[in-house]
C-alpha cells in the first residue's frame, strides 16, 4: 500500500489517499474505487475480498485500488467529507490548489489517469438497501464489461443520469470506460452482499484475461428504466417489509405494507405487478409520501 497524496488537516493526523497496485504491467490497468462517501462501507470491504484473491494471483497487467478516499468521512460515518460538507463525488475533476474535496478528486483523477477501465463503487443510501448492479451505458463496450461481471443486475442507463462533477462522468469524458457498481444499503455492512461484488470484479478482471477464472458464475438479470417496477410510499406511514433483496417475486405478492406509525392501523399494502427480482428494498421503515420503498428488475 503507498500513500499517494497527502493534505494538511487542522487537528487530526494528516488526509492520506492510499492506493494498492498488483500486476506487470504486461496488459490493461483497471481502476477500483470505493469509500468515495465515507457511510458507504460495502466497496470497501468488497475491495478488501478482491485484494485477498489478487494476492494468490499472477496478474497479467495492472490492477490500482483505492478502497477507502473519504477516510475522514468514514471516522464520522459521514458521506461527505467533513468540516465543510463537500462530496468529493461532485468535485471532480477537482483542483490541487481548491478546498479539500477539489484537492483530493484532483489527486485520485490524476492517480487512475493511465488506467483503461474505471470502476466507481458505491453502496445504496442509509435507508434502502440495493441488490449488487451495474450501471451501464445502453451500448458499446463498456456495456460489454458491465456484462461480464455477471453481477444480478445490469441496469442500462442513458450518460444524462449522472452529475458531470462525478468521476464516473468525468472518466467517460476523458474517453476512458467507467463503470457505477452499487451494492448493499449505506451505514451497514452486507456481508454477502459484498462477495457478490467482490466475484463481479474478479469476474471481470478473469473476462479481460488480467487474472484467471474463479469466481462461480451468477445469474444477471438486464434492465433499462422501462423495465424496472418502482413502488413510492402514497403517505408518510411505517414501512413494513415481507421480501429481502435478491427475491424472486410473482405478480400480485405482497411486498410490504403500510401502517400508521402509532397504532399500527394499516394504511396500504404494496403488491407486485410483474415478475421480477427485488433489486432495491427501503431499510429504514419511517417514510415519507413519494419515498422510494421497493425497485423490482422485471422479467420478461
Ligand atoms: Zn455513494
Amino acid at each position: 500500500m503507498s500513500v499517494i497524496f497527502e493534505m494538511e488537516s487542522p487537528l487530526r493526523t494528516p488526509y492520506q489517499l492510499h492506493q494498492l497496485e498488483f500486476g506487470n504491467g504486461e496488459g490493461p490497468t483497471i481502476a477500483l474505487v470505493a469509500g468515495m462517501h465515507g457511510n458507504e462501507l460495502n466497496g470497501i470491504h468488497s475491495l478488501n475480498m478482491l485484494i485477498s484473491v489478487l494476492r494468490m494471483q499472477k496478474i497479467r497487467g495492472r490492477v490500482l485500488l483505492y478502497p477507502l478516499v473519504n477516510t475522514f468521512g468514514a471516522d464520522e460515518c459521514n458521506k461527505r467529507f467533513p468540516f465543510d460538507q463537500n462530496d468529493i463525488n461532485g468535485a471532480f475533476p477537482g483542483n490541487p490548489n481548491g478546498h479539500p474535496a477539489q484537492r483530493i478528486a484532483a489527486a485520485l483523477y490524476e492517480a487512475t489517469a493511465q488506467a483503461d477501465i474505471c470502476i466507481d463503487i458505491h453502496s445504496g443510501a442509509a435507508h434502502v438497501r440495493e441488490l449488487p448492479q451495474v450501471r451501464a451505458p445502453i451500448s458499446g463496450l463498456a456495456l460489454e464489461y458491465a456484462r461480464a461481471m455477471k453481477l444480478p443486475v445490469v441496469w442500462k442507463r442513458k450518460g444524462e443520469y449522472f452529475s458531470q462533477r462525478g468521476l464516473v462522468a468525468c472518466w467517460r469524458q476523458r474517453e476512458q470506460i467507467a463503470l457505477h457498481v452499487i451494492g448493499g444499503r449505506g451505514v451497514t455492512l452486507d456481508n454477502s452482499l459484498c462477495s457478490m461484488m467482490a466475484s463481479g470484479f474478479s469476474n471481470l478482471l478473469a473476462y479481460l484475461n488480467v487474472t484467471t477464472a474463479m469466481s462461480s458464475v451468477q445469474e444477471t438479470i438486464e434492465v433499462t428504466k422501462q423495465e424496472i417496477e418502482v413502488h413510492r410510499a402514497v403517505c408518510g406511514a411505517f414501512f413494513v417489509p415481507e421480501v429481502r433483496v435478491g427475491e424472486q417475486v410473482q405478480r400480485g405478492r405482497l411486498l410490504g405494507y403500510l401502517q400508521s406509525p402509532i397504532g399500527g392501523e394499516r394504511i396500504d399494502e404494496v403488491r407486485a405487478m410483474n415478475k421480477g427480482i427485488i433489486m432495491t428494498l427501503r431499510a429504514n421503515p419511517l417514510v415519507h409520501a413519494q419515498e422510494l420503498l421497493v425497485r423490482i428488475a422485471c422479467i420478461s
